[in-house]
């Protein structure tokens, strides 16, 4: 068996709860792709090369991680690079609905695709991309939310607007 995952998500910004997940994925497993997923129904506020440049950035230290994008079916995705699971972090009860009707669609959709839940460290459980670029447009600190160059990034991307 490979030990190679996929973590995909919008990472709009990256956070230190994502940063968490990777950090232990990197330790479980040898190889860990974290891949912006480009989802059309969303509307990011960072493209997706300011997103992988972001993640490229920040876990660049972590010798088994590897930064990607890709759109379309996460399974396919996940087969094409030879990948064994799908890594997703949960948070609070409110993730679970959703996570767990994704990990069953893609389980329907191949079969030989884990997904693997790791829990968020509770530090981290009330954190989100979303309340993140909140305080991020009102100017609040981000100091423990997330790492000092996403920081800047929102602080540009909201003053140019
Ligand atoms: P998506 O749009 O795919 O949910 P996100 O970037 O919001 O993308 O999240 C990617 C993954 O990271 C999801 O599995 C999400 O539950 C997880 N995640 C996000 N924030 C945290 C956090 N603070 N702690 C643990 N996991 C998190």
């Amino acid at each position: 068996m490979l030990d190679r995952v996929v973590y995909p998500g919008s990472f709009d910004p990256v956070t230190k709860g994502h940063l968490n997940i990777i950090r232990r994925a990197a330790n479980i497993f040898d190889e860990v792709i974290v891949s912006v997923f480009n989802n059309p129904n969303k509307d990011p506020i960072f493209s997706m090369e300011e997103r992988v440049e972001l993640l490229k950035e920040t876990t660049g230290e972590i010798a088994e991680v590897r930064v990607d994008s890709f759109t379309g079916l996460t399974t396919n995705y996940v087969k094409s690079k030879n990948a064994s699971a799908i890594i997703r972090g949960l948070r609070a009860v409110s993730d679970f609905e959703g996570e767990f009707q994704m990990a069953s669609m893609n389980k329907e959709l191949d079969p030989e695709i884990e997904t693997i839940f790791l829990m968020t460290d509770s530090k981290y459980a009330f954190l989100s991309s979303s309340v993140v670029k909140e305080v991020a447009q009102f100017g609040g600190s981000m100091d423990n939310v997330v790492p000092k160059v996403v920081e800047k990034a929102l602080l540009k991307k909201y003053n140019n607007k």
